[in-house]
Formats: C-alpha cells, structure tokens, sequence
C-alpha cells in the first residue's frame, strides 16, 4: 500500500478539495477525539504507531510526485502526535520533503509543530491549519482528552503566523455544546494570526455518537432527536438538519467577514458561501 495516496479515494460528493495528496507518517492518532471520524475505519485507531519504513518508502514514494503538488498531512492521523517528539519521524520526513518542489498543507492540533519551523519556512510552499472546537480548557479535555490544551495551540498559532501562512478549523462545531460564542473565538483565532476560518459541522457515526453521549448524557436528548430524527445521513454519516447546519455555517461567516479574514466550509454542502478554498490551499505564499 502506497504512503502517499490520494486525498479522499472515495471521493466524498460533498468535497470540494482541488486534486492533492496525502500522507501520515502515523496510523491512528492519540488525541483521542471522542468525534473522530477515522476512528471508526482505522483499526486500534486511539493507539497511534509509526508507519513502517516511513522514511525509506517516502524517499522512494516521493520521486514520482509532480513538482507544485499539494501534499495534505495529515487527515486521519496528526502528524504531531505525543510519540513524534522521541521518534521524529515527521520531522525527517519534512527534510526529505524540503528538497522537492512540492507544497505541505499541516493539519495539527499541536503544539510541537513549532519545533519543525526551521524546516516548515524554507519549503516550497506551507500552510499550517490548527484545529479547534473550543477555547474553554475543560471543554477541550472533555471532547479531546489527549490533545494539548486550546492554549497551547493558540500560542503556537500566533508564533507559526510569523513564518508561514495560517488558518484555524473551528471544527467540528458540536451544537449546541460548543456553538454559543462562535464570535468571539473567532475574533482569538484572527488575533492569534489566522488567515481563515475553515469549518464543518459534527457529523455522526455509530461509534463517536456513542462516546459523545457517554461523555455528555445530559446532551444526549437533544442530539438523538436532532441527528437521529430530524437529520440527514450523507456519505455514511449523519448530519444536522440542513437549516440547522446553515444557521451554524453562516454564523461563522459572518464572524470571520467582519474579522476581516477568509472563510470556508468544509463537505456541508455549501460551497457559494465561500470565499475562498476550501482546505486553506489559497493561502500558499500569502505571509
Ligand atoms: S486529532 Fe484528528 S485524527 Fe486525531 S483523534 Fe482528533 S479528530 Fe481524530
């Protein structure tokens, strides 16, 4: 099985990417986002280990990518796991990246990524996206136990904004836990130094439907009766019901607008209400 692959092999209906790669140089992830996605089709997936030859495979992997192409690292697995600070192979793989002329999109919710930037500024092209659900730091604990705390991340925020290009992913948005300030965080996010806001609504799969009503009982009412009778399944989730969605989406629209910054949305569907890439790519070479 190839390291680096396509993004989005089964080709969601709903995303709106332009063509890029992917690669993680883990499996699984240790955040332990109790809505994670991918958690439901990676095995063991809350036990992250490092991908097997990583680095042989990606220098050998690496000669047949096109020069200019977006490579997204990393969308089911961060790339700045607790276990990259001893092994560091996201690190050395950044060095082999550097010498080919191919552009990096970072999805992280880390801060170790500030360890990196001496590579980070000097590649070809580099955006980093750090995600959020909230900024309130028991939230945070409760819906990803295992990731570094909002803090931490906005400190890295604002210092990576000085050498590379950033965004923030306000995602996703669990209503109506996380969706009463939404202002507000935005207004941190631009503070700290995003460009855009990229956001996306909680989509429901059996297994993280379950954890979040383990962690949140008292939610667990209003989330049946929102996901579960009045929403939507799409490609294999299950989604808000639309208004709802589009009352969240253009919410966070109007606040990065009247910041001043970019806004998208990611596979809701909702596209004409953009203002610029999707995944952040338009911002390469924006500092
Ligand atoms: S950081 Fe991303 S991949 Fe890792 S557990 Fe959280 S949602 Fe899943």
């Amino acid at each position: 099985m190839s390291l680096i692959s396509k993004f989005d092999p089964w080709k969601n209906k709903l995303c709106s990417c332009l063509p890029k790669l992917s690669l993680c140089a883990y499996t699984g992830c240790g955040h332990g986002c109790i809505y994670c996605y991918a958690s439901s089709y990676i095995f063991d997936f809350f036990r992250p280990r490092p991908k097997k030859d990583f680095l042989e495979r990606l220098k050998r992997e690496i000669k047949r990518v096109p020069a200019g192409t977006t490579i997204s690292m990393a969308n089911s697995s961060d790339p700045y796991q607790q276990l990259e600070k001893k092994l560091r192979i996201t690190r050395d793989g950044l060095k082999i990246l550097a010498n080919i002329p191919v552009k990096i999109l970072f999805i992280t919710k880390s801060c170790l990524i500030i360890r990196d930037i001496d590579i980070i500024r000097n590649l070809l092209g580099a955006v980093v996206c750090f995600s959020f659900t909230t900024l309130d730091k028991k939230l945070a604990k409760k819906l990803e136990p295992g990731a570094p705390e909002p803090e931490c991340r906005l400190k890295a925020l604002s210092v990576l904004s000085r050498y590379v290009p950033t965004a923030a992913r306000l995602d996703p948005l669990v209503w109506p836990l996380t969706t009463s300030d939404i202002a507000g965080t935005i207004k941190i996010l631009k503070a700290a130094g995003a460009k855009q806001i990229i956001t996306s609504t909680y989509k429901a799969r059996p297994l993280n439907f379950k954890k979040m009503f383990q962690v949140f009982p008292e939610y667990s009412k209003i989330w049946k009766k929102a996901y579960a009778e009045e929403g939507k399944s799409i490609e294999g989730s299950c989604y808000l019901p639309e208004n709802k969605r589009k009352r969240l989406i253009q919410k966070v629209r109007d606040a990065s607008l009247s910041e001043g910054i970019l806004f998208s949305s990611c596979r809701e569907g909702m596209v004409s209400l953009n203002t610029a890439l999707c995944d952040g790519q338009q911002l390469f070479g924006r500092l």
